[in-house]
């Protein structure tokens, strides 16, 4: 042997023992690195979406790499594999393990859902009826979890109220005035993967046989008062103001109201056409209940003090806002109690009933004003009042 040979023999053998080292040696397992699924947003796929595997291994090499969906193997090429909605609708995983030439192996998983399906509403049937002067209390179950839906109804657009998973409620005021027949409901949501719907169903509004009668005697001071048009008007754009129309969907009610004056006989029910000793005529956008001057009257449900003076006609009046578009009055009072920006719970006694303003005899004026329009306030206080029926729910329309 010559010592060139020698040499490269010995180079040769030192090289082999060095690759072995280097192949027993290689501790380290390949690199599954991100794919599609990784930056995801909401991990929704929607459509068909590929995704690649990649594996690296810088030492020996990648052996073999295997995949699973949802424990089922799946085959995949060098361009990887396809998700789509043959998948089936919801949560699923993909899992990859990769091993390298002497062994080691890698595992990664992904988890996404396939979300190919817009969401569908199936409205309580009692909320696709509704009378003149009454609160509309619509209540939908959605197929699917949605961040938000949207209810039209007559010119107005409101958020609904989550009340639980896939509940949404929305109490809506049907004025007084609004020519009954048949309206749309259209109601309209995405999902969190930008499925989107929008569903459109007839709600019947009927119309109220709103009383007539009693002529109510005025005195002098309160003719002169009603005279005072611009005074009149005044008082009648603070208190809309009061009651605003926002319904903000964030703030909840829980459960019917409770009465506010105790014992006491309603007198005259809302929406009653009275005449006046002056000739007028005008609708009651209230509930009249007969009791004893000094009489407690109580919150019915808690909220904020907007409004608390003594108005024309309606003499020492007080405006509570509840949230959520609803809003509560309380006219006549012999003495208020609270002041606006006081905060107060149901059941706390704010004024007591009297006979001020245009009033013939103690009595407590009790209106309720939902998103602006003044509605039955008797309608809020009926038991399992804001509580949908199980049985209730129809089909999506
Ligand atoms: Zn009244």
């Amino acid at each position: 042997m010559t010592s060139g040979t020698k040499i490269a023999a010995t180079v040769g053998l030192v090289l082999g023992l060095a690759l072995a080292g280097w192949w027993f040696t290689d501790g380290t397992a390949p690199v599954i690195a991100d794919n599609e699924l990784s930056s995801l947003p909401g991990s929704f796929v929607v459509g068909d979406l590929r995704v690649a595997i990649p594996v690296t291994d810088d030492r020996t090499g990648v052996g073999s790499v295997t995949a699973t969906i949802d424990g089922e193997a799946v085959d995949f090429s060098d361009q990887g594999l396809t998700l789509g909605p043959s998948l089936g609708e919801g949560p699923h995983v993909l899992e990859a393990v990769a091993r390298d030439r002497r062994g080691n192996e890698s595992r990664r998983s992904w988890s996404f859902i396939t979300d190919n399906v817009a969401p569908t509403f199936r409205p309580a049937r009692s909320s696709l009826r509704g009378a003149q002067g009454r609160t509309l209390l619509l209540f939908v179950e959605t197929s699917e979890p949605v961040p938000a839906l949207t209810a039209q109804f007559v010119g107005t657009s409101n958020l609904m109220e989550s009340t639980g998973p896939l509940r949404w409620r929305l109490h809506l005021g049907i004025s007084a005035e609004l020519e009954p027949g048949l309206k749309t409901l259209t109601l309209s949501a995405q999902d969190e993967a930008g499925n989107a719907a929008v569903g459109s169903v007839d709600v019947v509004i009927e119309e109220t046989a709103f009383p007539r009668g009693g002529m109510i005697n005025l005195s002098p001071a309160q003719i002169e008062a009603r005279k005072n048009r611009p005074g009149v008007e005044e008082a009648a754009r603070r208190r809309r103001e009061a009651f605003g129309t926002e319904i903000d969907p964030s703030i909840t009610w829980t459960g019917p109201f409770e009465m506010p004056v105790q014992d006491a006989i309603m007198t005259s029910p809302f929406g009653k056409v009275r005449d006046y000793s002056d000739g007028g005529v005008s609708r009651h956008l209230g509930t009249d209940y007969a009791a004893p001057r000094g009489t407690p009257v109580a919150a019915p449900d808690g909220g904020v003090v907007v409004l608390a003076e003594e108005m024309s006609i309606y003499g020492l009046v007080i405006i509570l806002k509840h949230g959520a578009g609803l809003a509560s009055s309380y006219n006549h009072l012999s003495e208020m109690l609270v002041e606006p920006g006081d905060v107060v719970e149901r059941g706390d006694i704010i004024g007591k009933v009297g006979s001020t303003g245009q009033s013939t005899g103690p009595h407590l004026h009790w209106g309720m004003h939902v998103g602006g329009f003044a509605v039955a306030a008797e309608q809020w206080i009926e038991p399992g009042w804001g509580t949908p029926r199980e049985d209730d729910f129809g089909a999506a329309p």
